[in-house]
């Protein structure tokens, strides 16, 4: 066993790339010095830095104190009233920015829509004024299940508006899971669609409503945006189409001021470790994350056309897709679809179309562009692209070289943001105008995040020294509790290393100070007594020419503890490797990162299980793996027939 527990790091990676004077020239933060002094004010001097900051946003009335309270029950800007709404839309109808575009909508089947901030600001005062025509008042929660249609931000700015609490949930979940969050929020009202269109089909959500009701008894009315057309069913006095609703409103709504703490939103997270927790939000510390964070991180400019790809179902979408970059007056681009509809070019397509130049995705789909090829974005002028940024999962070294030279052109800074439903806004990555990046690193801490990488009994390790990523200090944007149960809270983020938060991350630093995120530590391996990052077996495989991609975990061995057991998916078609290239893949490992990350079985899969917003669930391949009946959380799985046939197979 190696001492305290530390994961053992076996990654080889020294490629390093520095941002082009030109970029630097131009950015928020444009230097190394000016990085270091902001980082050194928030450490030292937190209350200062972020009470200065804080001018940054539009307040109601001023707050008394900037920080109150020790971890976990620290407070914001007390004292302080603001509403995000108006933030985010109001504060830029006074300049011509009132013309500007907000979003810039493309349905699945092509239908496309432009929204000013003036439009937005009509739309969401009406649908504010409907919410409280229909009951909802300040501190209600609203349940949003909607596909990505402009309605979705209308619908939660219009809860900020009014001080509603929205809990969003993706469109792309079942009836039980609705109605399990729904319940656990004690949700007043729904607003959904008729239907989202995915990959050429229409997804049902106004049934799946109708199903969760059954289960779910405190929601008292729903309202339904007319998306797809398609047939559904509508309860007198509890069903109400949105176009109805804003048929004859009152477009003047004005905006509630609430108190800085007053909670913005519920997120149920990822669910990629077990059932999912509703994360909460308030609203000053999160506003102010969200804000900066954009424009440091994202280097976001007036002129910009600011695409992140994520549903706004997931926090990556609250946050920077809709609360982040419209307080920062943005252009923000919202696709409703698939990646690959009609075909296997539409991102690129969008991109050449709007004329993209900030682009923030997931490394699932990056692996899924490899594995549709290169044509796809060769055929398109992407020259339009400044800044690349990457956030979800660690994206393995690989994948990130293909970004840089494939959708990059070698020209734009890549940003690998590390964060979490939790901590609300970005707190690790590259500052594209400063940092010199490493491929599979989220190098350095952004200021006023305070990271170290600890023991399991919590003292500092060395560089190079694998362990628990924590963070000492507040920060503004961070989760205050899991709703409705404060103990869990305290519980899963702050038992685990004394004074610290700790959400389940394991990672290292290297000897330039840069962090390393090798995953979450419930994933390590543990072989004859060396803990070992499952994500760095797993960039190595990918780094093999025919693998698309790879999902490493342990299984019980009589000899090692933990055997190392490879779920592989090849890029071409035929899913079924042969026994040559298996032996291949071992050996490629073995030469890569030693022989003490050795396969023992490498199993080829057509798809890996993957949470909905396209995580690889470990925890459901540890159970095949090992050959045990599972009894674990699903609701959050993508697609339940991949484990079936992973399950045969494992018959066969
Ligand atoms: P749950 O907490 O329910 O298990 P989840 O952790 O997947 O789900 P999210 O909050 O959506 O839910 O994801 C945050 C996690 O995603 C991080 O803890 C980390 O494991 C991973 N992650 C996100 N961005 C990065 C990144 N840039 N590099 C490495 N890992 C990342
Ligand atoms: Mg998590």
């Amino acid at each position: 066993m190696t001492n305290s527990g530390s994961i053992q790091s076996t990654l080889q990676e020294t490629r390093k790339f520095l941002p082009s004077r030109e970029f630097s020239a131009q950015a928020h933060i444009a230097s190394e010095e000016q990085y270091q002094s902001m980082w050194q004010k928030a450490k030292d001097d937190p209350a200062g830095f972020w009470g200065e900051l804080s001018q940054e946003l539009q307040w109601i009335t001023p707050w008394k104190e900037v920080i109150s309270g020790e971890m976990p029950e620290t407070r914001w800007f007390t004292g302080g009233q603001i509403n995000a709404c108006e933030n985010c839309v109001d504060r830029h109808l006074t300049s011509w920015r009132r013309n500007k575009a907000a979003i810039l909508w493309e349905g699945e089947p092509g239908d496309t829509r432009v929204l000013t901030y003036n439009d937005l600001h009509r739309e969401v005062s009406k649908f504010a004024n409907v919410l409280k025509k229909l009951g909802v008042t300040t501190g209600d929660r609203v349940t949003l299940y909607m596909p990505m249609i402009p309605e979705l931000a209308i619908a939660m700015l219009a809860c900020a508006r009014i001080g509603a609490t929205h809990s969003i949930i993706f469109g792309g979940f079942s009836a039980d899971a609705v109605a399990d969050r729904n319940n656990d929020a004690q949700a007043k009202i729904i607003v959904t669609a008729d239907g989202g269109w995915r990959r050429g089909k229409e997804v049902p959500l106004k049934s799946a409503v109708d199903e969760s009701l059954t289960k779910s008894h405190t929601v008292q009315k729903v309202v339904v945006v007319r998306r797809t057309g398609q047939q559904v069913h509508m309860q007198t006095d509890r069903d109400y189409w949105w176009h109805d609703l804003m048929s004859d409103v009152d477009p003047h709504c004005d905006v509630v001021p609430v108190d800085s703490e007053h909670p913005l939103f519920i997120l149920y997270t990822s669910g990629s470790t077990g059932k999912p927790k509703g994360v909460l939000h308030t609203t000053a510390g999160y506003l102010l994350g969200t804000t900066m964070t954009s424009r440091w991180v994202f280097d976001l400019k007036e002129e910009d056309t600011y695409w992140c790809t994520a549903d706004i179902g997931w926090i990556t979408g609250h946050s920077y897709v809709v609360y982040g970059p419209l307080s920062n007056g943005s252009t923000v681009v919202m696709y409703e679809g698939a990646p690959n509809w009609p075909d296997e070019g539409r991102f690129w397509e969008i991109i050449e179309k709007y004329r993209v130049s900030i682009f923030y995705t997931a490394p699932t789909a990056i692996r899924a562009f490899i594995k549709w090829g290169d044509h796809w974005p060769q055929s398109r002028d992407l020259s339009s692209l400044r800044l690349l940024g990457s956030v979800g999962e660690p994206i393995n070294p690989e994948a990130w070289m293909w970004y840089h030279r494939t959708i990059g052109q070698e020209r734009c800074p890549i940003v690998d943001t590390w964060w979490q439903t939790e901590t609300g806004a970005i707190m690790i990555s590259p500052l594209p105008g400063v940092s010199a990046t490493k491929p599979g690193s989220c190098t350095r801490p952004l200021p006023g995040v305070v990271p170290e990488i600890v023991s399991k009994e919590g003292t500092p390790l060395e560089a190079n020294e694998g362990g628990l990523l924590v963070m000492k200090q507040p920060w503004p944007s961070m989760l205050r509790t899991l709703y409705g149960d404060h103990e869990r809270f305290k519980q899963t983020y702050f038992s685990t290393i004394e004074g610290a938060y700790f959400a389940g991350d394991g990672a290292r630093r290297d000897a330039d100070g840069d962090i390393w995120v090798m995953g979450r530590v419930d994933d390590v391996l543990n072989v004859s007594g060396h803990r070992l990052s499952t994500m760095e077996v797993e960039s190595s495989l990918v780094a093999h020419p025919a693998v698309a991609e790879a999902a490493v975990v342990g299984f019980p061995h009589d000899l090692k503890g933990e055997g190392i057991c490879c779920f592989v998916t090849l890029k071409t078609a035929d899913s079924e490797g042969s026994d040559s290239l298996t032996a291949e893949l071992i050996q490629h490992v073995r030469k890569q990162i030693g022989a003490l990350a050795t396969p023992d079985k490498i199993r080829y899969t057509a798809a890996l299980p993957k949470t909905r917003s396209g995580k690889i669930m470990r925890r459901l391949l540890r159970d095949i793996a090992a050959g045990r009946e599972s009894v674990q959380d699903t609701t959050t799985l993508e697609d339940l027939s991949i484990l079936a046939k992973l399950r045969d197979s494992d018959d066969a």
